[in-house]
């Protein structure tokens, strides 16, 4: 197969950062003795590289014993697991990518100047529920029917989004939004560069091939959405992580695939994938 690949592809800083703060940990502090709370990033081949590096997960900061060495994720924390970790007395190490830390203070200090904050975005995202715990009463919505249902009538509102979220798609929301009597609108834009570029690569390669794979864990959300504006392009498109989900029927009569990747996909991932395609 003739085989392309987006431009913008794979890890992003965050992810970078979280992965080498994770590494440093267990450095320091020795196999066995760094415990993350969740995955550090969405994407499984990375965590259980790091698992085999010796860092430790737990979803419970009651499992663990005073000055323990507990991680947090690249999506962050709510305001309450850090409190417990201070009075618990663990070393708290933090891997919340930068963006999500803005996110956050954002959301605080939206609620501080008296607006009521709603957030797009998908509520069940781990990112998405440390980031509302920043303030009380967040709205959530993720669709445009949402809109009308679950947004207060009259308030001045602060609207945040998820930062892996496509621009089109806030876009769409924030529509709906203005059509309706608020009296203040204040938006704060906290949507991610590194993932707008990446998927904006996608959609262009999806434009020049008959198939596309999106390469990358089950739960980013960013990959997720990479695929949609894909298959939104018109081109059939498959979400694999890895080699091992390909099937020979997914590229039966193409001739030309693209590859793209989220921002948590590792290059190992993608150049393994990119050869043995190459040689179908
Ligand atoms: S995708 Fe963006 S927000 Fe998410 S970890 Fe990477 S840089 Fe941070």
């Amino acid at each position: 197969m003739i085989v392309k690949l987006a431009e913008k592809r794979g890890f992003c800083f965050g992810v970078e950062d979280a992965i080498e703060i994770a590494e440093k940990a267990i450095d320091e502090h020795g196999a066995g003795n760094v415990v993350a709370l969740g995955p550090v990033i969405h994407n499984r081949q990375v965590v259980e590289r790091l698992e085999s590096a010796g860092l430790r997960q737990s979803g419970r900061l009651e499992e663990l014993e005073p000055g323990a060495n507990v991680l947090i994720r690249s999506h962050g924390a709510t305001p309450d697991v850090l409190q417990q970790a201070e009075k618990k007395r663990l070393n708290v190490i933090d891997a919340t990518c930068v963006l999500v830390k803005k996110a956050q203070e954002v959301v605080k200090r939206l609620h501080q100047e008296g607006y009521r904050v709603v957030m797009i975005g998908d509520r069940n995202h781990p990112e998405v529920r440390g980031v509302i715990a920043y303030a009380p009463d967040v709205v959530v919505i993720d669709h445009v029917e949402d809109v009308a249902r679950e947004l207060p009538h009259k308030e001045k509102l602060g609207i945040v989004a998820q930062t892996t979220h496509a621009p089109e798609h806030v876009a769409q929301i924030i529509a709906a939004i203005v059509k309706r009597p608020y009296v203040e609108l204040r938006i704060v834009n906290t949507l991610c560069l590194e993932v707008i570029r990446r998927q904006q690569a996608a959609v262009k390669l999806a434009g020049e091939v008959d198939v596309m794979f999106v390469l990358g864990g089950r739960h980013s959300a960013n990959t997720q959405e990479m695929a949609r504006l894909c298959r939104e392009a018109g081109v059939d498109t498959y979400h694999l992580e890895t080699w091992a989900d390909f099937d020979p029927s997914m590229v039966e009569g193409k001739s030309i695939a693209g590859i793209a990747a989220g921002a948590s996909t590792p290059d190992w991932v993608i150049n393994d994938f990119a050869d043995r395609l190459r040689e179908v």
